[in-house]
């Protein structure tokens, strides 16, 4: 017997297929995925080795049974004003679990509904709504296939989206990449430009005037190196006018693709799982929110401002520093465990096959949030499956590659900030992936992250030290937050 599912880390989207002979489980890379045609990056290959359980693993409600739970939570949302209510969700949440969570928000009247995705991408969304009037990435991984120069900035896409890298390589594509330092995509590149901290928005606004990229047709690729700065939407806006300016949009080859991070962060930009009230970083850096239920992230991990609430309920598979925090987790099933949709980077809608029954006493997210909603005795949430769900959703998978160019282009002025020489700069691993509680699972991933010479480990109390004196500055289009200098 055999199962065709989706790869749940990044935002690249690639199929998998998961056979079983006996209690044996076999995972291979999907030949017909139009995604990755059979390629699986190490963290994909090794994802077998991160399911089942173990003494991380949550299989149980912390208070007792599911019944006490649901009940505790319900009395807590009813006892609390619902402007102080938030639920942070994720992009590893499938497009049936965010559903949900917008639709529980909205039928409640909760206004502070937001994703992770609030941490890198909402500069894009933003750029995306100027540039173009809409949040659309008319792009897709076929054309890597067609452009003539490929243009990587702020993406170490070799480390991070390694699948979409393999694609870049195997295109007859003159690969240009700029960034801060030398990256392993920068070493495989034709061509490294090595940029100065802050001062990539010079270059992105000089390239209309740049014969290579004038004449050539041109695809261009960012991510976090992009959006995760103080004028980010900027950057990207920028990025696409120079698309605009020169011709090179709405051709085969051309334009401009933001490498998503999670597995459905795109699907969360989609359903629309963004505030009315305050941001997911002011659910931290102000004392408004007092109950908080996060699903599937860990912000005491990666949230600047981390701070302590009244009630604090976490959802996830397992233990991470939130959960530890947390004064009800709810054991929510994993990917291995659950079915739905998610979307990828290119806007591709990908399925999600449950391939494990739950473990212990776990629920998909969809299902626990479907559960405090009628203990709240709202309507419209007695769904036994996901494809229930799905069907609801009633979503239009067609999509389009062609867009209505503005007229008139929004202006960048030139970024007259100062940069301190002693920025700190993160990275990422090829072998982990953000916060490692999964990737930590992985013995043969752990053993690789050992062997990398420029790996060097901070304990994150150390890492909270790190940056405690740091501002935080938000993008001023955004609200996204990053450090300031
Ligand atoms: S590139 Fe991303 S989606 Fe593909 S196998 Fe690697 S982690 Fe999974």
């Amino acid at each position: 017997m055999s199962y065709k599912t989706t790869c749940p880390y990044c935002g690249v989207g690639c199929g998998i297929e998961i056979s079983r002979s006996g209690s044996k489980l076999k995972l291979t890379g999907d030949k017909d995925s139009p995604v990755n045609q059979g390629m699986l990056c190490i963290k994909g290959q090794t994802l077998l080795e991160t399911i089942g359980t173990d003494d991380q693993r949550l299989l149980q409600p912390s208070i007792g049974t599911w019944g006490a739970a649901i009940q505790t939570i319900a009395d807590k949302f009813k006892s609390t004003k619902k402007d102080e209510i938030a639920l942070y969700v994720s992009g590893q949440m499938l497009m049936e679990d965010l559903y949900i969570a917008k639709k529980f928000a909205d039928s409640y009247g909760i206004k502070n509904l937001e994703s992770n995705s609030r941490l890198c991408m909402y500069s894009t969304v933003e750029a995306n709504k100027r540039a173009y009037g809409a949040d659309i990435v008319p792009v897709s991984y076929d054309d890597i296939y067609h452009a003539e120069t490929i243009f990587i900035i702020g993406s170490n896409t070799a480390d991070c989206h390694p699948i979409v890298f393999n694609h870049v390589k195997k295109s007859k594509a003159f690969v240009v990449c700029v960034d801060v330092y030398e990256t392993t995509t920068a070493r495989k590149s034709d061509l490294f430009i090595e940029v100065e901290q802050g001062r990539d928005l010079d270059i992105i606004n000089d390239l209309p005037n740049q014969e290579w990229f004038k004449n050539k047709k041109v695809l261009s690729i960012y991510s976090q190196g992009l959006t995760q700065s103080t004028d980010a939407t900027d950057k990207v806006n920028s990025l696409i006018n120079a698309h605009i300016l020169t011709g090179n949009i709405n051709k085969p080859g051309c334009g401009v693709l933001s490498l998503t991070g999670q597995c459905n962060a795109m699907g969360g930009r989609e359903i629309g799982t963004k505030t009315k009230d305050l941001t997911a970083t002011e659910f931290f850096s102000t004392d408004q929110i007092k109950t908080l239920w996060v699903m599937s992230t860990n912000p005491a991990h990666s949230m600047i401002n981390y701070r302590k609430f009244d009630t604090l309920i976490v959802s996830d598979f397992t233990q991470t520093l939130t959960t530890k925090d947390a004064d009800i987790v709810l054991p929510a099933c994993p990917w291995s465990e659950k079915s739905g949709h998610l979307k990828n980077s290119e806007r591709r809608y990908l399925q999600q096959l449950a391939f494990l029954p739950p473990a212990g006493n776990s629920k998909p997210d969809w299902k626990i949030i479907c559960l405090v909603a009628k203990a709240l005795g709202l309507s419209g949430f007695d769904f036994d499956t996901a494809d229930e769900v799905w069907k609801e959703m009633d979503i239009d998978e067609s999509w389009s590659s062609q867009i209505q160019v503005r007229e008139e282009l929004v202006t960048i002025d030139p970024i007259d900030r100062i940069y301190t020489s002693d920025v700190k700069n993160n990275a990422r691993l090829l072998t982990q992936w953000h916060g490692m509680s999964r990737t930590d699972k992985s013995q043969t991933l752990n053993n690789m992250t050992k062997l990398n010479p420029n790996m060097q480990s901070i304990h994150h109390i150390t890492n909270t030290e790190l940056f405690k004196d740091k501002e935080v500055e938000l993008d001023k289009y955004s609200k996204q937050p990053c450090f300031k200098g």
